[in-house]
C-alpha cells in the first residue's frame, strides 16, 4: 500500500477510533449512573429498614417495659407474680407484634412463660441473652440471635429487658420474642432473590436476619469483616463493595445503622446484575454502533482501494502517453491523429522537416489542403476505404516543397475506432519521405528498359511499347510505324578498327537518334547486335520515309571513318520501313517482318538508304508469301 493511502487510512481509522471512544466513554457513563443509582437504592433501602426496625423496637418496647415495672413490683411476691404471668398472657393475646412472653430470675430459671403452662423451671441460663444480662446492667431492651421454632419452622427474633433488684444486682429478665415476618414482610415490598439480599445487623455484628434467608448467615457474627470493622463501626451511612463470604459474590451495598436500636440495615445487590441491566440497555446501541464502524470501516477501505486504483490508472495512462510522445518524436515519420473528416488533431513533430510548418499551425488543417486534384482525390478514397472496413491504405504522392522541389510522400492510413460500438472514432496517418526510395525505384526502372551500351531503350521495353502502342492505335484508329536500322558492313568495321571502337560508333550512331522521338511519343531501342528500331506512333508512310532519311542522313553526317565501306568511306546506315495502317489487321510481327524485308531490300539495293517494303505496296495478288 502506498504512503498517501496508508494516511488515508489511518485518518479512517482514527476518525472512526475517536466515534468508538465516544461511544465507550458514553457508555461508560451509563454503567456509572448505573452504579451510581443502584447505590442510592440500596442506602434508601437501607435507611428504610432500618427505620422499620426502629418502628418494630419502639412497638414491642411499651408492653416489654410495662411488663419490666410489673416484674420488678411482684418480687417476692407469689400473688403479683401470678398476676405477672396472666398480664403477659393478656398482653400477647393482644399485641399484634409479640408471639410470646417470658420472665426468668436472675439464675435463668424460667418463671413463667406465655408459650407453655409447663415451662416453668425451665434452665435459660445458657441463653445469649441471658449471659448478655447478666454481664450487663443496661435495662434497655435488647435483640437477641434469631432462631427457627421448632414446631413450625418459623423464625423469631427474642427482645430481652433486665430487670434490677432495688439494690441493682439482677433480679431477672423479661424476654419477649417477635415473628421474623414483622421484618421480612417489610423487606419483601422490594425484591428479594439471590441477586438482592439484605441484612439486619445488631450492634455487635450478630446477623439478625439475612433475606433470602440463608442458614450460615443467621445468627453469625460478621464483627471481623472490613464492611463492620471500617464501614459501618466509622460511618452512620454509606455504601460500600465487597465480596460476599457466604455466596462469593462480588457486591455493592448501600447501609444504614439506627441510632436509637444500633441496628444496621444493609441492602446489597450483585455487580453482575447491574451489569446484566447495563448489557440490556447498551446491547442494541453497541451492536449497532460495532456494526456502523465495521461498515464505515469497509466502505472507508474499498473507497481508499477505488482512489488508489484510479492513480494507478492515471499514473499507467500518463506513463504510456509519455512513451507515445517519445516514441512520436523521435520518429522521423509524420505521425498525425485526424478526424474523420480529414482534420488534424495531433501532428509530431515530425511535420517541420517534412510539411516544412510548426506542428501547431498545422493542427487544424485538413489533409485534403493544398493538394493536387490527383492527390486529393487518392486521399479522399483512401479515407472513405478505411471507413469502410479496410484495415490500412496506402497511398504514394507528390509534394512541392517551399523551394518549389518536388518530394514524394508516402501516407500509411489506418482507422481506430470505439471500443464500446466498433465504429470508426479517428484517423491514424503515418507520412514518411520516400522521395529516395522513389528515385531508386525510377533508376531501377530505367535501368531494366535501357540498353546500357547506347542508351537507347532495350529490346524487351521496345516489345511491351510495340503491342501497346499496336493496340491503342487500333482502339484509336491510326496508323503505326516501324523503322529497323542496320550498319553497313559493320563486321568489317570491328575487323579494322576493333570491337572497342566499334562500341563506339555504334554509340554515336544512336545518339544521333533522340530515345524519345521526334515530336509522336515515339521511341528508338536497341534491336540487337548492330540493329536498332524506331516506334513511330500515328505517323503514316510519308512521314516515316522522312524521318528514316533524317535519321540515315544525320548518320552519314557523323562522317565515322569506315574505310571498309565504299563508296563513302565513313559509316552508314540502311534502313527499312514499314506502315500498318488503321485499315489493316496488322499483328506486331507483320510490322517488323515487312520493315526487315525493307531492310533487306535496302542493303540488297547497295545500302545507305532508306526503304519500304515494296513487297507490301505491291497489289494482293503479286505478293509473296511472308
Ligand atoms: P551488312 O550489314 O552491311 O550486310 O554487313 P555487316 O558486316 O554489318 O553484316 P551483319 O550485319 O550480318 O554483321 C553484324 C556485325 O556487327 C557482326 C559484328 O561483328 C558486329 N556487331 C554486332 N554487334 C556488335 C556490337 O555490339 N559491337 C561491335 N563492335 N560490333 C558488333
Ligand atoms: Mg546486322
Ligand atoms: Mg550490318
Amino acid at each position: 500500500m502506498k504512503k498517501r493511502s496508508r494516511l488515508r487510512l489511518a485518518v479512517v481509522l482514527a476518525v472512526g477510533a475517536v466515534f468508538a471512544c465516544l461511544g465507550i466513554w458514553a457508555e461508560y457513563t451509563n454503567w456509572q449512573r448505573l452504579l451510581q443509582s443502584a447505590n442510592t437504592r440500596q442506602m434508601e433501602t437501607a435507611r428504610a429498614m432500618a427505620l422499620h426496625t426502629d418502628d418494630i423496637l419502639a412497638l414491642a418496647q411499651q408492653p416489654l417495659n410495662n411488663l419490666s415495672a410489673h416484674a420488678r413490683d411482684a418480687l417476692g411476691d407469689k400473688a403479683k407474680m401470678q398476676h405477672l404471668l396472666e398480664e403477659m398472657l393478656r398482653v400477647v393475646k393482644t399485641s399484634p407484634l409479640l408471639r410470646s412472653l417470658a420472665y426468668a430470675d436472675a439464675q435463668g430459671r424460667l418463671i413463667g412463660s406465655t408459650f407453655a403452662a409447663n415451662s416453668a423451671g425451665m434452665d435459660l441460663s445458657d441463653r445469649e441473652y441471658f449471659l448478655f444480662h447478666k454481664s450487663n446492667a443496661s435495662t434497655q431492651p435488647r435483640f437477641g440471635l434469631p432462631s427457627q421454632s421448632q414446631t413450625n419452622g418459623r423464625w423469631f427474633l427474642p427482645i430481652s429487658q433486665r430487670i434490677d433488684n432495688p439494690d441493682g444486682s439482677l433480679a431477672g429478665i423479661m424476654i419477649a420474642t417477635i415473628d421474623m415476618d414483622h421484618f421480612s414482610r417489610f423487606i419483601e415490598t422490594f425484591e428479594v432473590n439471590e441477586q438482592n439480599a439484605f441484612a439486619l445487623l445488631r450492634k455487635d455484628g450478630a446477623i439478625l436476619l439475612r433475606l433470602p434467608i440463608d442458614l450460615k448467615a443467621m445468627g453469625a457474627n460478621v464483627a471481623d469483616s472490613t464492611l463492620y470493622r471500617d464501614q459501618i463501626m466509622k460511618k452512620l451511612r454509606g455504601n460500600y463493595e465487597y465480596v460476599s463470604r457466604f455466596d462469593g459474590t462480588k457486591r455493592i451495598s448501600g447501609f444504614y445503622r439506627s441510632t436509637d436500636t444500633g441496628v444496621t440495615a444493609i441492602a446489597t445487590q450483585t455487580k453482575a446484575s447491574i451489569f446484566d441491566d447495563w448489557l440490556k440497555q447498551s446491547k442494541y446501541p453497541w451492536l449497532s454502533i460495532i456494526l456502523a464502524y465495521l461498515i464505515g470501516t469497509a466502505m472507508a477501505i474499498r473507497w481508499i482501494r477505488q482512489i488508489e486504483l484510479r492513480e494507478i490508472g492515471d499514473q499507467k495512462v500518463a506513463a504510456r502517453e509519455a512513451e507515445f510522445r517519445l516514441i512520436a518524436n523521435a520518429s522521423p515519420d509524420v505521425i498525425e491523429k485526424i478526424s474523420l473528416a480529414g482534420v488534424r488533431q495531433y501532428v509530431s513533430p515530425a511535420a517541420a522537416r517534412i510539411f516544412e510548418r510548426d506542428t501547431e499551425s498545422v493542427i487544424g488543417t485538413s489533409v485534403l489542403d493544398d493538394r493536387d486534384d490527383q492527390t486529393k482525390s487518392a486521399w479522399q478514397d483512401a479515407l472513405a476505404k478505411v471507413q469502410s472496413g479496410s484495415s490500412t491504405e496506402c497511398i504514394l504522392y507528390r509534394h512541392q516543397r517551399m523551394d518549389g522541389t518536388m518530394i514524394w510522400l508516402e501516407s500509411v492510413i489506418s482507422c481506430f475506432r470505439s471500443d464500446d460500438n466498433n465504429e470508426p472514432d479517428g484517423i491514424v496517418v503515418i507520412t514518411r519521405d520516400v522521395t529516395r526510395q522513389q528515385m531508386m525505384k525510377q533508376e531501377l526502372n530505367a535501368l531494366a528498359t535501357t540498353d546500357e551500351l547506347t542508351r537507347l531503350f532495350n529490346k524487351r521495353y521496345f516489345n511491351t511499347q510495340l503491342s501497346s502502342t499496336l493496340a491503342a492505335a487500333r482502339a484509336n484508329q491510326q496508323s503505326v510505324s516501324l523503322i529497323l536500322l542496320d550498319l553497313d558492313r559493320f563486321k568489317a568495321y570491328n575487323d579494322t578498327y576493333g570491337h572497342l571502337a566499334g562500341d563506339c560508333a555504334l554509340r554515336d550512331v544512336a545518339a544521333v537518334i533522340p530515345p524519345e522521338l521526334i515530336g509522336t511519343g515515339g521511341l528508338a531501342a536497341r534491336y540487337g547486335g548492330e540493329e536498332l528500331v524506331v516506334l513511330l506512333p500515328n505517323t503514316d508512310a510519308e512521314e516515316t520515309m522522312r524521318i528514316a532519311e533524317n535519321i540515315r542522313k544525320a548518320i552519314a553526317a557523323l562522317k565515322i571513318e569506315h574505310a571498309g565501306n565504299l563508296p563513302w568511306g565513313h559509316v552508314t546506315v540502311s534502313s527499312g520501313y514499314a506502315t500498318a495502317l488503321p485499315s489493316q489487321a496488322f499483328s506486331e510481327n507483320d510490322l517488323i517482318t515487312q520493315a526487315d524485308r525493307a531492310l533487306y531490300a535496302a542493303k540488297a539495293a547497295g545500302r545507305n538508304r532508306s526503304q519500304d517494303d515494296e513487297e507490301n505496296n505491291k497489289p494482293e495478288h503479286l505478293r509473296s508469301s511472308m
